[in-house]
């Protein structure tokens, strides 16, 4: 029986790349002038680059690929044990309890839609302004908390929101969703201290984590989050993996997020004469992303094994070094929610008074081949809230640099010095 299983030869480790070098350090791109540069990527918080574990991951698998759960050749095997290994992978990455349910998804916004369909039917979810559409917009009943303007704000709208929702006696089940890291601004949300109210009165917690995952270790155990959310394209994984984690009640209790093959233990011959199955199979009806959620757990381990602490501080240096340079232009303002020092990931949004983002945008791009991104990012309030703090004649919408792990020091000296002659002479 063991001779008969798929063999893969390992490659030795001193031959290895490093699993984080990321496939696009070696990309130029053409500018307007006609010369050629490397392409400095400062749009890591929209897709971030693939690292060479996901490649090397799918790689390895592509000539045995096969139908996971239900094939009894080998290769259907080998796929088998790698997409549940990757779930394992997942798992510990996330530092989720034994107990957890981990379901591959789409993404972020398909982790936050399937939350929202198994919520008991009278689940009200509490949710501010501020965070991105994927976990603003998929509730059926919300309560909806301005924008805070500082993390210990945020805490006590938490716990103002859950005091009212219990006015009357014991509310139905609540749900807290909050970012871990914002999309606009990169600023850390009070997690910890959110999760301690929301639990006191018997709240749950889900953490949006599509920003925070690729900077910080997310630790839902520790942290005794209740679900947690990410997208593998912004964790160095290609499109279409995503992650849902937590709780397993909720998700054991309702029907299928999608019905169909795989989600079924049993259907009879009788209409609605159904048996669903359990566990992640419930919500997982239709062939899965093998690939990609393959990908994402072999990113997930090459970050375990990684030295974060060091990441993240080599990141700050990063961050600081941006920030500065921006702060020192004339006519940019960054736009922050909390005070300038609080914690932040990689990502600093900005507008330049009298210059339009797009426009902005566009030039870094053509002149200077530097990608941003510019717009609200799907987070519309609060963007639109934080341009308006920044002024009458700031653009109607802002650029966002984000950095991650191919990011250099030369690639932010770049990105400052082409602002500050944009801001100073224009496109
Ligand atoms: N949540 C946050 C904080 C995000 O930044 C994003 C993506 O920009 C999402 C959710 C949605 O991610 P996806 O587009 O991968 O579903």
């Amino acid at each position: 029986r063991e001779s008969a299983r798929p063999r893969l030869v390992p490659v030795p480790r001193a031959e290895r790349p490093d699993p984080l070098v990321l496939l696009d350090a070696e990309v130029t791109v053409p500018l307007v002038t006609g010369d050629t540069v490397g392409y400095a990527n400062f749009d890591y918080a929209a897709s971030a680059p693939c690292a060479t574990a996901a490649a090397d991951a799918i790689n390895d698998l592509l000539p045995r690929y096969a139908s996971v759960h239900r094939g009894a050749g080998l290769p259907s095997q080998l796929c088998t044990r790698r997409y549940e290994e990757a779930r394992g992978s997942v798992a510990r990455f996330l530092g989720c309890r034994p107990d957890d349910t981990v379901l591959f998804t789409r993404n972020t916004t398909d982790a936050t839609n399937l939350l929202a369909h198994v919520l008991p039917a009278d689940a009200t979810v509490v949710v501010f302004d501020s965070e991105h559409h994927a976990t603003l917009l998929p509730w059926r009943r919300a309560v909806r908390l301005p924008v805070p303007d500082s993390p210990g704000a945020a805490v006590r709208a938490v716990d103002a929101a859950l005091r009212e929702l219990h006015r009357d006696g014991p509310a139905g089940p609540v749900l807290v969703a909050v970012t871990g890291a914002s999309n606009v601004t990169g600023e850390l949300w009070p997690v910890g201290n959110i999760v301690t109210v929301a639990h006191r009165y018997g709240a749950r917690v889900f953490v949006d984590a599509a920003q925070l995952a690729p900077h910080r270790p997310v630790d839902v155990a520790a942290l005794d989050v209740d679900y947690v959310a990410l997208s593998g394209h912004k964790l160095y994984a290609p499109f279409g993996a995503g992650v849902l984690a937590g709780r397993p009640d909720w998700l054991a209790a309702a029907g299928p997020y999608l019905a169909g093959g795989g989600a079924t233990a049993l259907v009879g011959d009788a209409t609605n004469d159904v048996r669903w199955s359990a566990g992640a199979a419930r919500h997982e009806a239709g062939s899965p992303n093998v690939l990609g959620a393959v990908a994402l757990g072999a990113v997930c381990d090459a970050l375990l094994a990684a030295d974060r602490a060091a990441l993240a501080d080599r990141e700050r240096r990063l961050t600081d070094r941006l920030r500065a340079g921006l702060a020192a232009i004339d006519g940019v303002v960054e736009l922050s929610l909390f005070a300038p020092d609080s914690p932040r990931v990689g990502i600093a949004a900005f507008a330049v008074r009298g210059l339009d983002s797009d426009v902005l945008a566009a030039a870094l791009s053509a002149e200077y081949g530097i990608g941003v991104r510019d717009g609200l990012f799907c987070a519309h309030p609060l963007t639109r809230r934080l341009l308006h703090d920044a002024g009458t004649d700031a653009p109607a919408t802002a650029v966002r640099a984000s950095i991650g792990l191919g990011t250099t020091e030369e690639q932010v000296d770049r990105l400052v010095a082409a602002v500050a002659e944009l801001a100073a002479n224009g496109p």
